[in-house]
């Protein structure tokens, strides 16, 4: 039963906004708390989904307010004409979790990875002029400007945009064949862009004997590999960036979503020699990085390096998966449990999107990507008891509609 108030907010939505978003779903969030959201009318959710894997530190955490307002009331803004305290000491953070680096600030996912594909065909072309195509993978998501979406392997977001940028090709995902095929054949190669488990694909996980057949021939070709951590970074797999599963290092990470816990901030992080590649005057922004967006980074990234943290990922993780493949057992509309960490998939064998409203209506939040996978992506500092009260609730859904049949 949607209130007077919800059919207000919605007929005001269709009125003044742009209708991309297609039908959002009946809800507008005031307020959060810990693992908690509260709508419009006061009700109480548990979320599942951190606003696409974006607030990993829950709602109103008193560290993180503390941080920010402390922010708000010194500076918000400078450019980068300036030096800037608060960038360097977010990118000495993100280099201390991942690898000795040096990090560019960007906006957003998208503008991360365009900075990416920019920083490797500067190095493929200081080999030669021809050397700047870029290798990505069906079922990807890199971003909706032109280089991001020219990366993206689904044909839903590039359609009716074309021409895209020239230069990029799209190969099976796990398929170390293809690729083999490809680079027997295509000596242009700058860069490999991918993710490492496909988060809007619908989780799916890049196997192990792939990234280690793609990493050797990348590296005997001098072809630069971007892992696109957009998603999968700031602790959501379990690990503070899923390569770290990998045992190995890639040339550029990509990172936004959880980097500031809802300010909007993307980064680039290469080793220092290849940094060199975006030198004076080649690449920038005039928001990229300012002082309240690496003061958010610098709380989410503290945050980050403390034990506890990363292992309530693991803890909290394991008991949604043992609880999600027991559930398998009774379920059979449940295909398949994907993921790591707090980054989980349930393939269905139909379209989830009912599931999802289901959920809503009884006070959960979850997604469905891919049409038939419901992504389960809670805040990674959720508690048990609180994973437990979510779980309770789509275990019911399931239940039921095993009932219903
Ligand atoms: N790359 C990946 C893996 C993503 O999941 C996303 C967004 O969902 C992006 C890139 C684009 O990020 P943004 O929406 O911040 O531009």
């Amino acid at each position: 039963m949607i209130s007077k108030k919800l059919r207000n907010i919605i007929r005001e939505d269709k009125k003044y906004l742009f209708q991309n978003y297609g039908d959002r779903l009946p809800v507008s969030f005031v307020g959060g708390s810990d693992s908690y959201l509260f709508d419009q009318d006061g009700k109480r959710y548990v979320d599942f989904f951190s606003g696409i894997a974006v607030c990993n530190l829950g709602y109103n955490r008193p560290q993180f307010s503390r941080m920010l307002h402390k922010q708000v009331d010194r500076i918000l803004h400078t450019s980068n004409w300036y030096f800037n305290q608060e960038q360097i000491e977010a990118a000495k953070l993100i280099s201390q979790l991942s690898f000795r680096g040096k990090t560019l600030f960007v906006n957003s996912g998208t503008e991360a990875n365009e900075a990416a594909i920019k920083l490797a065909r500067r190095y493929g072309r200081s080999k030669s002029s021809k050397r700047y195509q870029i290798i990505s993978f069906k079922g990807s998501f890199h971003g909706r400007t032109y280089g991001g979406m020219s990366a993206t392997g689904q044909e839903k977001i590039r359609k009716g945009f074309e021409p895209l940028l020239p230069g990029f090709k799209i190969l099976p995902f796990n398929d170390i064949g293809a690729f083999k095929k490809e680079i027997a054949k295509n000596g242009n190669v700058a860069a490999v862009m991918t993710e490492l488990i496909q988060g809007e694909g619908g989780i799916n996980i890049a196997e192990k004997a792939f990234v280690q057949e793609l990493l050797s021939i990348c590296r005997k070709n001098d072809i630069l590999t971007i892992v696109d951590e957009i998603q999968t970074g700031i602790g959501r797999t379990g690990k503070h960036f899923a390569y770290q599963h990998y045992n190995f290092k890639p040339d550029i990470i990509t990172i936004a979503k959880g980097l500031g816990n809802g300010i909007p901030i993307g980064a680039i992080h290469t080793r220092d020699s290849l940094a060199t590649y975006l030198d004076r005057g080649s690449h920038g922004t005039t928001f990229g990085g300012n002082h309240l967006a690496c003061a958010a980074a610098i709380a989410v990234l503290r945050e980050l390096k403390k034990k506890r943290t990363m292992n309530n990922v693991k803890v909290i993780g394991k008991y949604l998966f043992s609880e999600l493949k027991q559930l398998r057992e009774s379920v059979s509309l449940i295909r398949e449990i994907r993921g790591m960490g707090l980054h989980i998939g349930i393939e269905l064998a139909q379209p989830g999107m009912d599931i999802v409203k289901i959920a809503l209506e009884n006070g959960l939040i979850i997604n469905c990507t891919f049409e038939r996978v419901i992504r389960i992506m809670p805040p990674l500092n959720i508690s048990l008891k609180t994973a437990r009260e979510g779980m309770n609730i789509l275990k019911k859904i399931f239940l039921e509609r095993v009932a219903q049949q």
